[in-house]
């Protein structure tokens, strides 16, 4: 008996409402595949309850939460940054009760790249470095949204935004001109300027911008927690509010901001950590 039935039997026998049924997306083939590693995603079982349970990670960053009343599942990205070993995740009942749920993170060593950009973009004059410190405020009040997890769509499996190479250099440890600096956070798709980038969920833009090191950049919030980034584009075709769905065009591939050459660069980021985009797209 496939699940969808089994839980339609189930529930009439317990008389849940209706609502439970519909939390959304309950089917795990449409979720994005976990990997317990820095940068991958851990799932964690967070057992039945009659209302989707609330979940947070360190520092009260709010989890996505997906299911049914039968089974809930913490969808927890991993940060690039993250220590392997024992984390943690803090479940809180509605009455207030909280209990402490621990899963494993198994260490990955990422190969490291060297780059050779132009010397300003490395070595920050002081105009530049006070640009890129406001617009790094700015952008973590973008990375803090949070829409709740019941507007997200039924699956969570995601269109290539573009069509090109995909390169797999999520999570490279980068030194540009000789100097380390942060690993590679997103997945580059090379494309020629003016290439459409499409949606590849539906979502809702919650930032567009030129940044310093991202260049033009949209920002989209799919619900839960789960937010993506489209950088160097050569245009912009979006504003903050608007709402778009799967394939709808966002912008067009560019070199803008801190690149060697056209390309989209594209980032996954869930409970505000940069995960591997890759583990939204369906096994080819
Ligand atoms: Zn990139």
């Amino acid at each position: 008996m496939r699940r969808r039935e089994l839980m339609a039997g189930t529930a009439a026998l317990l008389a849940m409402p209706v609502q439970v049924l519909r939390a959304q997306p309950a089917d795990e083939g449409s979720w994005p595949r976990s990997a317990q590693v820095p940068g991958g995603i851990a799932r964690v079982s967070l057992g039945p309850a009659a209302e989707r349970p609330k979940a947070f990670a360190e520092n009260d960053i709010p989890l996505l939460v997906l299911g049914d009343a039968i089974e809930w599942t913490a969808l927890v990205g991993i940060p690039l940054s993250a220590v392997p070993g024992e984390r943690r995740i803090e479940l809180r009942s509605t009455s207030g009760a909280r209990r402490t749920l621990g899963y494993p993170v198994a260490p990955k060593k990422y190969s490291e790249q060297h780059l050779k950009v132009s010397p300003r973009t490395v070595d920050l004059s002081p105009a530049d470095q006070a640009r890129y410190e406001r617009e790094r405020d700015h952008l973590a009040g973008v990375m803090a949204t949070f829409s709740e997890a019941g507007a997200l769509p039924p699956s969570l499996q995601m269109q290539v935004p573009v069509p090109g190479r995909r390169s797999s250099s999520f999570g490279l440890r980068r030194v540009f001109n000789g100097q380390s600096r942060n690993p590679h956070s997103g997945m580059d798709i090379a494309a020629g300027t003016g290439t459409p980038v499409r949606a590849p969920l539906p979502g809702r833009v919650i930032d567009t911008g030129d940044y310093f090191f991202n260049g033009n950049t949209v920002w989209l919030d799919h619900g839960g927690g789960l937010l993506s980034m489209y950088c160097h584009l050569s245009a912009t075709e979006v504003r903050a509010g608007d709402l778009l769905r799967t394939g709808e065009t966002l912008g067009a591939v560019g070199a803008t901001g801190r690149v060697t050459g056209p390309h989209l660069h594209w980032s996954v980021m869930l409970n505000r950590a940069m995960v591997d985009p890759a583990l939204f797209i369906a096994a080819a």
